[in-house]
């Protein structure tokens, strides 16, 4: 299984870090290792002292393709989700600094959270948001993506082989921040709860 990352996918949080809007996707993955599903916690690593939050929607995919035609490219999403993509940010700047890959900043243990998934329906706008110890910190549509569900899975299929149960975490909207012990991030989907994370 393979975990695919968006990078500045909304222009609102691209201005927040003070990234430049990109002209072709940002692409970074993440391993296996770093799923933490079904509800368990996040376990604070020792990675620096920012780790922050990245809410984003997140796109399973359904069946195996490569060089996949935009018209088609929607049939091969089979469900959508909610997940955070935790990023040990003073880390990532310092990679970012030195023109470095951002792994050890984006793909270690824990820093895929997974919620809950529902079938995908094309062309509606999913329409989403986080709760940090019920105080809402990111709201977010797919109509603000700067690259589209079935770009991104065009795009990704140039260089990988998509395979049935890959992820497509696609980007977080403005209002990241960091988290410490004992925060509960919740997430939503239009007013459901697809998913919770303690910090621990
Ligand atoms: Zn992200």
């Amino acid at each position: 299984m393979k975990i695919f990352c968006i990078g500045r996918n909304y222009a609102d949080h691209a201005k927040e870090l003070k990234n430049d809007l990109p002209t072709e996707p940002v692409v970074f993955m993440k391993p296996a290792t770093a799923v933490i599903k079904d509800g368990k916690p996040f376990y604070l690593p020792d990675l620096g002292s920012s780790i922050h939050y990245e809410l984003e929607l997140v796109l399973r995919i359904g069946k195996n393709g490569k060089s996949i035609d935009l018209p088609f490219a929607d049939s091969y999403i089979e469900s959508i989700g909610l997940g955070i993509d935790f990023t040990a940010r003073d880390l990532q700047d310092k990679l970012k600094g030195k023109g470095l890959p951002w792994e050890l900043a984006k793909a270690f243990d824990g820093s895929a959270i997974l919620g809950d998934f529902v079938p995908y329906n094309s062309g509606e706008p999913f329409i989403f948001h986080l709760e940090k110890n019920k105080e809402k910190v990111q709201d977010g549509n797919s109509k603000d993506l700067i690259f589209k569900f079935d770009f991104l899975v065009q795009y990704l299929s140039k260089y990988f082989t998509l395979q049935k149960g890959d992820l497509i975490f696609t980007g977080t909207p403005a209002g990241v921040g960091p988290v410490k012990i004992g925060d509960v991030l919740e997430g939503y989907m239009a007013s459901n709860r697809f998913l919770k994370c303690e910090i621990k």
